[in-house]
């Protein structure tokens, strides 16, 4: 393409409302705009980008097995009730309403509809296992757009959904996805890890993540310094600690302490002169309107994911004030264990400790010397709390290590939830009904793009690794009055498109600098410099975006010389 006749709207300041680099990259280098809160347009030199990628997903798709096709992005909420989450669902969910008043949603996923499509057509195990997906617009309310096309609400996805005939062949198909994702991710050129992640509370289910390593990422994850462990925090396990056995000998009498106006952990600490390690939280929840007593050491955090996985609940809140007054007759901020009037549960740091600090369920007090057993018991003990860097690995006891990353992908093995729910089956060998077992598995395309940037970027701009830039090479003739250079440029521009190179020429009437500031923005691998002092001895500049580094090379030879380098960015060896 010439620069000249295309749509390439660069700026030079920083956007002020775009926090992270790649959403500041993609507004400068002309790729998005924001036409309202989370919803953008996406300009060619951006198009070209998303195409890239989705290119590269239906290859690996396809290469796995699976088959396209494209749902309705609009969907009836009879298929949403069936399935248990039109209520479910809440503010995330677009509604809608058609001039009979029925109503719809606007997809921001496509179990219900893929699974309904697939109740309606298979019925016998011959026609199983099927992986199906789409690349389509989905719409999320988010709470909080942020990051440009990395939080939006309307955004690309592909979904691909699995139906097989029992569980060992869904986690066959879940494989080929992860394999698949690891692939796609790799093409992009993205620096990733599968991490482990939460599914909630669905039997049968598994599920990964596919982190993009990125300091500006919103999530965290943890991985083994040795294993092959790796989690987001919200799933990451951590082990049981070992029981020593219990003596009673060291056991302290009870003793209630008047704590005027002390209710966190740091005034209960600072007032009483003991460490958090000493000091047991109780956290009252409210799971599914059901009050339960949560304890924990002073210094640890709950893990709602964890704690909500445990109760089995959909549902979990900390507790309102009444319902505090109601279970431990006590304003907020002195709850303890001691005659509360609900379920207690426990983390397993309370295992091994004596004669901690807990609330009075009085108001101003506090209870010294408290002892498991002695003085009151627990329901049950589990992992409920959020891992630490002092946590070693649940799997082979290492060290651990945190990294911050973005989640580009998620595959996740549903079990018959869905299957169940909408009554999705097929005929066994035997002529028995049985249900589905499913996977669904999605890839954020834009977030993708986005998360690219991220990872290759410098103080100039974009550095877009070959398979997914825009335009492979750029040339640009440093003065386009100078006969010579424009002519060369020219047929240097042909050549390449000849060759299948997507190529741009800078043809505009500009200063070199102001080109090269450009050409750096955008982040072209390749840059192919025309100008007077070379092309006396009949060379051209390579300049290669990433290292910076330049080659002089004959008019003649610049074809294939740039052609092989594109092909060796592509990853294709001839
Ligand atoms: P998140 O936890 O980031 O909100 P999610 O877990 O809700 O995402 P999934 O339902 O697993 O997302 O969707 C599959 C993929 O779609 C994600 O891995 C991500 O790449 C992409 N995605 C999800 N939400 C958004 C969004 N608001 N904007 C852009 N991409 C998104
Ligand atoms: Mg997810």
């Amino acid at each position: 393409m010439r620069y000249s006749e295309m749509f390439l709207p660069t700026t030079r300041e920083i956007p002020s409302d775009a926090e992270t680099v790649s959403h500041q990259l993609m507004l400068r280098a002309g790729m998005i705009r924001k036409l309202t809160s989370g919803i953008y347009s996406y300009l060619p030199l951006g198009y070209r980008v998303i195409k890239k990628v989705e290119r590269i997903v239906r290859e690996e798709m396809n290469r796995a097995g699976a088959e396209e096709v494209f749902l309705p992005a609009v969907q009836p909420s009879e298929l949403w009730k069936e399935s248990g989450r039109w209520d479910f669902y809440g503010k995330e969910l677009l509604r809608l309403k058609d001039r009979h008043n029925r109503e719809y949603c606007f997809g921001p996923t496509h179990e219900e509809v893929m699974t309904d499509l697939v109740r309606n057509e298979i019925q016998t195990y011959r026609q199983l296992p099927k992986n199906l997906y789409q690349i389509q617009t989905k719409f999320r309310d988010e709470i909080r757009p942020r990051f440009g096309i990395m939080r939006c609400r309307e955004f690309g996805m592909k979904d691909a959904y699995s139906y097989d005939v029992d569980e060992e062949s869904a986690i066959v198909s879940y494989q080929k996805m992860f394999e698949a994702y690891k692939r796609i991710f790799s093409r992009c050129g993205l620096r990733f890890r599968p991490v482990e992640a939460d599914s909630g509370n669905i039997g049968g289910s598994y599920s990964h993540e596919f982190m993009v390593y990125a300091d500006s990422g919103e999530d965290a994850m943890m991985f083994c310094t040795s294993c092959d462990y790796a989690a987001n925090l919200e799933k990451a396990e951590i082990s049981e600690p070992e029981k020593a056995p219990v003596d009673e000998s060291v056991f302290l009498p009870l003793e209630e302490v008047h704590t005027p106006d002390v209710r966190t952990i740091e005034e209960v600490s600072g007032f009483l002169g003991v460490t958090p390690q000493c000091i047991v939280k109780t956290l009252i929840f409210t799971a599914d309107e059901r009050p339960v007593a949560v304890l924990i050491r002073g210094d640890e955090e709950i893990n709602e994911a964890k704690l909500r996985n445990f109760l089995g609940c959909d549902n979990l809140e900390l507790a309102m004030d009444d319902i505090i007054k109601e279970v431990t007759d006590s304003p907020r901020g002195f709850a303890g264990p001691i005659g509360i009037k609900c379920e207690i549960i426990a983390d397993y740091s309370l295992i091994n400790m004596n004669n901690f600090v807990i609330g009075a369920n009085k108001e101003d007090h506090h209870i010294i010397n408290c002892n498991i057993g002695r003085d009151f018991s627990v329901a049950n003990f589990s992992d409920l709390r959020m891992i630490t860097e002092k946590d070693r690995c649940p799997r082979c006891g290492s060290p651990i290590s945190f990294a911050r990353g973005i989640e580009v992908g998620h595959v996740f093995k549903l079990g018959t939830k869905y299957s169940k729910a909408m009554n999705a089956t097929y005929l066994d060998r035997d002529g028995k009904d049985k249900l589905m077992v499913m996977g669904c598995y999605g890839i954020g395309i834009g977030r993708t793009s986005a998360a690219c940037i991220e990872q290759n970027n410098d103080k100039d701009g974009i550095v877009w690794p070959m398979p997914i830039a825009p335009f492979h090479v750029i040339i640009t003739p440093v003065n386009v009055k100078d006969e010579d250079i424009l002519k060369t440029s020219d047929e240097i521009y042909r050549s390449l498109e000849a060759e299948g190179i997507e190529v741009v020429l800078d043809d505009r009437d500009e200063r070199a600098g102001v080109k090269f500031i450009d050409a750096d923005l955008i982040g072209i691998p390749l840059r192919i410099t025309v100008g007077k002092k070379n092309l006396v001895d009949g060379n051209v500049e390579v300049r290669f975006r990433r290292s910076g580094e330049v080659e002089i090379v004959p008019v003649e030879e610049v074809r294939d010389y740039v052609v092989a380098k594109v092909r060796e960015g592509l990853g294709e060896t001839d």
